[in-house]
């Protein structure tokens, strides 16, 4: 019995040097990756539900892995928050996401807003802002087409903190939006207190529209919620006719899912914002 226990604890102790190896190993790679140029972003549109024009874009992070292939965030973005490379990272979304959307507005003559995720370590960073200034500065984007995302989970980990520097993104003129809506705890007291433009409802509850009485009650009544608090409503995941019916006919404007666009790379997306204003 002695002899189990110290198997089993060798095992433990095995499993867990398995673990944080990887962990090391993913890290390392993310450093490598970073300096060599591996990520790219991919863009979603983001839909008018009543045109069908695309009226802005969600920049979603994709890692070029030499030998994987295009890995999703999923798979990264925890490994990159438990180290703090997100900083690093995160900084070069935001710079590549401007300066990507500026050229869009550039050569289009449109509008364009671009949408960025930040993650708690980034809007904690004490050189965040200094740094979005730099970067509004160079790329020349107007902070008006500029939208952060935060989910409501980053805003209750510190929600002492983030409301000052939320504040401080609005009067700088960037847009905010809570991400994931409706799957985190906040009140409806504490979101009127933050300084937000939008929220995007979270495909959780788009999923089963329209035959889910309970999903078709919730999403009504937050679509509902946010236009007379005069929020701008962006519902996720939208993937059939059905689920675009029913959330238009709830009197939500904004969409994104796979019905209109995956995510897609710059060129891409390009073209396609092309084709909607060319002869
Ligand atoms: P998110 O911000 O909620 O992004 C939406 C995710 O839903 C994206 O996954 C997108 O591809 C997916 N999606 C969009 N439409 C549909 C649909 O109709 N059906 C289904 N099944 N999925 C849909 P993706 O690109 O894998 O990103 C996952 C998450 O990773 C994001 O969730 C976001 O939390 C995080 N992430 C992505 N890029 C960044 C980044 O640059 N920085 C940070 N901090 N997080 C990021
Ligand atoms: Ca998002
Ligand atoms: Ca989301
Ligand atoms: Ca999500």
């Amino acid at each position: 019995a002695k002899d189990k226990g110290r198997n089993a604890f060798q095992f433990y102790t095995s499993d867990m040097n398995l673990a944080v190896e990887q962990r090391l190993t993913v890290e390392r790679e993310l450093r490598v990756a970073l300096k060599n140029g591996q990520f790219e972003l991919y863009y979603q549109p983001v839909i008018d539900l009543t045109t069908g024009k695309m009226v802005a874009a969600e920049a979603l992070v994709r890692w070029n892995h030499p030998t994987r292939g295009l890995v999703l965030p999923g798979e990264f973005i925890p490994a990159a928050e438990d180290s703090g490379l997100i900083v690093p990272l995160g900084k070069w979304v935001l710079k590549t996401a401007c300066y990507q959307a500026r050229l869009i507005q550039k050569s289009m003559h449109r509008k364009f807003s671009v949408s960025v995720n930040l993650s708690a370590r980034q809007l904690n960073d004490p050189s965040f802002l200094t740094n979005l200034d730099r970067v509004l500065e160079v790329t020349s984007l107007p902070p008006e087409s500029l939208v952060l995302e935060v989910t409501e989970s980053t805003l209750m980990e510190d929600s002492e903190n983030v409301i000052p520097r939320l504040e401080k993104l609005r009067l700088k003129g960037c847009s905010l939006a809570i991400d994931d809506f409706g799957t985190g705890y906040s009140s409806l007291s504490y979101l009127k207190r933050l300084p937000i433009n939008s929220l995007k409802v979270d495909r959780s509850f788009v999923k089963d529209l329209p035959d889910d009485e309970e999903d078709r009650a919730i999403t009504s009544l937050i679509v509902a919620m946010a236009n007379s608090l005069h929020y701008k409503v962006v519902v996720e995941g939208v993937e059939t006719d059905q689920q675009h019916r029913f959330l238009s006919d709830c009197g939500c404007h904004f969409g994104q899912g796979f019905l209109y666009s995956r995510p897609l790379p710059a060129d891409h997306l390009m073209a396609m914002l092309f084709d909607d204003v060319a002869p």
